[in-house]
């Protein structure tokens, strides 16, 4: 029996829940594109530190991502790279993960005029179907009418401690209070911003996997998407 698989998933989520990780090995697994729309606020905030814009300036950052084309792609290195994220043609993947960006990225990701010029490249990527796209509004703004939604949650600390493993693992130096202290501002500013709040849509299934290994999140990631059946609409 061939199974039909949704063709485009929407997983969206706060810092740390694992969302870009289960997202990247579920789309592995099925063989779909995998689309983490959190790289092109990381991108708009690496450039902008880089420039030293202010990033308080809307001005500043529209005049940034009017002179910059922004291309995620699916090619990988032997760094641990999920992508390959360009922006005129110059590739910055391994610039878009610091704990410089990962303070500021939320100031510039609530800048409407921001979201609104990454907004047309991300619904392109999702064109084509078989894709997998992972952030904080796929379900209720960025793509609304995808086939199945799931909304990706964990506790604040075990979100800490994962990050922090991570950075560990990655030979990184890495404080967990400091991590936790991000995350947590990270997730005050994503939800109270005016613009496309991080909230989960009304159709989107919650997986909480705060208590669940990353494996056991995979598995259960991808049961949703393979019970998934045609809405009869
Ligand atoms: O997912 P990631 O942690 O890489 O996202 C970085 C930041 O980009 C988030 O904290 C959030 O401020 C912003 N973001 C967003 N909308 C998305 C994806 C990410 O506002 N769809």
């Amino acid at each position: 029996m061939t199974l039909t698989l949704p063709s485009t998933i929407a997983i969206d989520g706060p810092a740390g829940s694992g969302k870009s990780s289960v997202s990247f090995a579920v789309a592995q697994r099925i063989n779909y594109l995998f689309v983490d729309t959190g790289a092109f606020y990381r991108a708009v905030t690496f450039l902008a530190l880089e420039q030293a814009l202010d990033l308080h300036d809307a001005a500043q950052l529209v005049a940034l991502c009017e002179q910059t084309h922004f291309d995620m792609t699916p090619d990988r290195k032997d760094d641990g790279r999920q992508f390959t994220f360009l922006a005129n043609e110059r590739d910055i993947t391994q610039d878009l993960n610091t704990p410089q960006v990962d303070k500021a990225v939320s100031i510039v990701a609530a800048t409407p005029e921001v979201r609104a010029s990454v907004l047309e490249a991300q619904r392109l990527l999702a064109k084509k179907g078989r894709v997998i796209m992972a952030g904080r509004d796929i379900g209720t703004v960025v793509l609304p009418n995808a086939d199945l939604k799931i909304y990706i949650d964990a506790s604040l600390e075990k979100r800490a401690e994962r990050r922090h493993k991570q950075r560990r693992d990655n030979g990184e130096q890495a404080d967990y209070e400091a991590i936790l202290a991000n995350l947590r501002e990270r997730d005050r500013l994503d939800s109270s911003r005016d613009t496309a709040p991080l909230l989960q849509a009304d159709d989107a299934i919650k997986l909480d996997t705060s208590d669940l290994t990353f494996d056991a999140t995979i598995e259960a990631a991808y049961t949703l998407i393979a019970n998934w059946t045609p809405s009869a609409t």
